[in-house]
């Protein structure tokens, strides 16, 4: 399944703006000139949504109060690079493997009420994997957090070669 992860991206954006809003969070595509242009990957656009809206909404809680939630994409040369980066204080090195497992929560944001039952991660890193990519964890205490996956690319001859209508 082809499709455009501009526009999933800013779709999702749009949905999340008000949950947002409630913490003074702001939600940008980066670089900002992409939001006129076209990103074909070739994916789930159901699963791939799934995980964005996770790893967004997770920036959004565990992130920092009136800070920046952004969704960096960079293309090369066979794939899309994805990556959701949140400020705020970051999540310790002993946490990093922990926040994939089903379930877990860090006690803080246990404490913080935010609700969620801990299945995200889990759930995200499992569409990653069924996709043959990983999804990365990046953080570290002060600079934030940042997750990134790479979805592949359509091939050109899947692109210029369409499949011919059935006859009938
Ligand atoms: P759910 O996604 O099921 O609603 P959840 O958000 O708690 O619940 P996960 O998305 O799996 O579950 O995240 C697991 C835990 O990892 C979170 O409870 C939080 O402690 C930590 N975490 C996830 N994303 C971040 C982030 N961007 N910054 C800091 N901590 C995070
Ligand atoms: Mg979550």
């Amino acid at each position: 399944q082809r499709f455009d992860v501009v526009r999933l991206v800013l779709d999702i954006l749009e949905q999340l703006e008000l949950t947002a809003a409630q913490r003074g969070v702001t939600l940008e595509l980066l670089p900002p000139t992409l939001a006129d242009a076209e990103l074909l990957v070739l994916a789930d656009r159901n699963r791939i949504r799934q995980v964005l809206i996770n790893l967004i909404d997770n920036g959004i809680k565990y992130g920092q109060e009136r800070g920046h939630v952004s969704v960096h994409l960079t293309e090369t040369a066979k794939a899309v690079r994805i990556a959701v980066h949140n400020d705020g204080e970051g999540i310790a090195k002993q946490h990093h493997h922990r926040v994939f497992e089903r379930f877990y929560r860090i006690e803080k944001s246990r404490s913080r009420n935010s609700g969620g039952t801990g299945l995200g991660l889990a759930i995200s890193k499992h569409i990653v994997e069924g996709h043959k990519s990983v999804l990365r964890l990046h953080s570290e205490p002060g600079q934030g957090t940042t997750f990134e996956f790479k979805l592949p690319k359509p091939k050109l001859k899947q692109q210029s070669i369409r499949p011919s209508e059935p006859a009938g």
